[in-house]
């Protein structure tokens, strides 16, 4: 894996021009705290839209947040009958993007208000998301290629990053000169048309960048038509194989497929980490976001003779963590994404309730699709059957003897994401980077919030394909192989 140490860059890009202070998110929010958004398909052409449906806040069944018209069957022959790579020298390109990237800067109350009501997000994670989206436009602009582009990109993006992840995707695909298909995630459609709108405003053509929000549907369309050259994906572990079939039957043999998917993260704890050091980046790592994170840690290995005091000590931190409305300006933990998340995470917990391994539960608010961030004890990342996408951590503990076989169990997952490891031996870091698989690995610190060029984000095996977000390979995917990498 690459090794990320405590010391954090500061992000380049983003600057709020003043301190990103509660009082300048609270006034910038203000305006929209009661507005709607309309989401439709922006075409380069006519589009025929689906009829509109109401799109809600996750944290409060009363807040209509907007609507949203979905993509048509025509709609999507129009977008891929007009979709053509962008005529214009990387100078250009990069103009444009870096123009993007200032009108996101100033609507920064509009993007957070969308953030908080759309996707449920606190005010931290609003600050971190936008600058990750202006620094992917920045990072991607910085280095747009002169290479021809491989044609037209769909880009299908989640809902937990709906504007970073929706940006980075297309950023690199436009800096590379591609014509961008992009399909939001099913649950975030205001916020991409919000985004593709500035993005048109800045100066990318109509015919270069086209919105077609919807489900599952879309995508399977949209990556199964011969017209197109290259899929850019970040979403499930099994979307990602659907996807790579359907390409595998229907575009060409060298389509790139670029898919950033789940991860089973894992933090080991050994006893001479600093435990409060390590129970601050536990609660970041594990419930931040409401952990709907890939990158999120889902089980931590403690070793055995520091367990008890330690896990008490985690237990009165996340006592102190305050659940609610993401609006509020003193939440730490808002709510899931929607009921059908809910719902899944609740079954899990209650399993684990049902079982006696519940080891830890915070109080629930009542409306809204809220989980409380859980403890639940594990015998080891084994037994975790699947990636539990919420605010619940697994619990494992091991002896001094055992960490090379608890190394051997988190790689037998096939994942790897995301990794920590909390310790004061430096001979141990060296040991456990060179056995462990992850994308990413970190010491004495959190494990999640990597950053645009100095913190390429991806994983290996089940995780994704790499190249890496953020990371110095990731435009060359983007780009039409070279004449001597084709083949006879
Ligand atoms: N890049 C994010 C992080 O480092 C995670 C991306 C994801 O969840 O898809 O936390």
């Amino acid at each position: 894996p690459e090794l990320f140490l405590p010391e954090r860059p500061n992000s380049k890009g983003f600057d709020l021009k003043h301190q990103p202070t509660i009082d300048l998110i609270n006034d910038a929010r203000a305006p929209f705290a009661k507005h709607q958004w309309a989401s439709a398909p922006l075409l380069a052409g006519t589009p025929q839209p689906l009829d509109a449906k109401p799109v809600i806040n996750p944290a409060d069944p009363a807040d209509t947040v907007g609507t949203v018209a979905n993509t048509s069957p025509a709609d999507i022959e129009t977008a891929l009958s007009n979709a053509a790579p962008w005529d214009a020298s990387p100078e250009e390109r990069a103009k444009v993007l870096n123009k993007v990237a200032d009108l996101y800067e100033e609507n920064f109350g509009e993007l957070f208000a969308l953030l908080a009501r759309e996707a449920g997000k606190i005010w931290i994670d609003e600050v971190a998301e936008l600058r990750e989206a202006v620094d992917f436009l920045r990072y991607y602009a910085a280095n747009a290629p002169e290479t021809p582009p491989v044609g037209v990109f769909t880009c299908i993006a989640p809902w937990n990053f709906p504007l970073a992840i929706f940006t980075g995707q297309m950023a690199a695909a436009l800096a590379a000169g591609n014509a961008v298909l992009s399909k939001p995630a099913e649950q975030t459609p205001l916020i991409a048309h919000f985004a593709v709108s500035l993005m048109h405003k800045a100066g990318v053509p109509k015919h270069v960048l086209q919105l077609l929000p919807g489900g599952g549907d879309i995508g399977a369309a949209l990556t199964s038509d011969p017209r197109v050259g290259g899929v850019a994906f970040t979403g499930s572990t099994a979307t990602a194989m659907k996807i790579r079939k359907a390409m595998a039957e229907n575009l060409a043999p060298g389509a790139p497929l670029i898919a950033e998917t789940g991860g089973l993260n894992a933090m080991i704890v050994d006893s001479t980490a600093l435990p409060e050091q390590a129970v601050a980046a536990i609660v970041e790592s594990a419930f931040q976001s409401a952990g709907q994170r890939c990158s999120a840690l889902r089980c931590l290995y403690v070793q055995d003779d520091i367990a008890e005091p330690f896990l008490k000590m985690l237990k009165g931190a996340m006592d102190a963590l305050s659940i609610g409305a993401p609006w509020d300006i003193s939440t730490d933990c808002g709510p899931v994404i929607d009921e059908t998340a809910r719902k899944g995470i609740a079954d899990h917990i209650q399993q684990a309730r049902a079982e006696g391994r519940l080891l830890h539960e915070l109080k629930t608010p009542n409306s809204g699709t809220y989980i409380a961030p859980s403890l639940i004890k594990v015998d080891g990342i084994d037994q975790m059957k699947r990636e539990i996408f919420g605010p619940v951590l697994h619990v494992a503990t091991f002896g001094s003897e055992e960490l090379d076989k608890v190394i051997d169990t988190i790689n037998a997952t096939g994942y790897g994401l995301t990794f920590g490891l909390m310790t004061r031996i430096d001979d141990r870091v060296q040991h456990v980077t060179e056995r462990v698989n992850a994308g990413n690995m970190y010491v004495n610190r959190n494990q999640i919030g990597a950053i645009v060029g100095s913190q390429p984000f991806g994983g290996e095996g089940l995780s994704g394909t790499g190249p890496k977000a953020g990371g110095p390979h990731y435009l060359a995917r983007f780009s039409a192989a070279p004449a001597s990498q084709q083949g006879s």
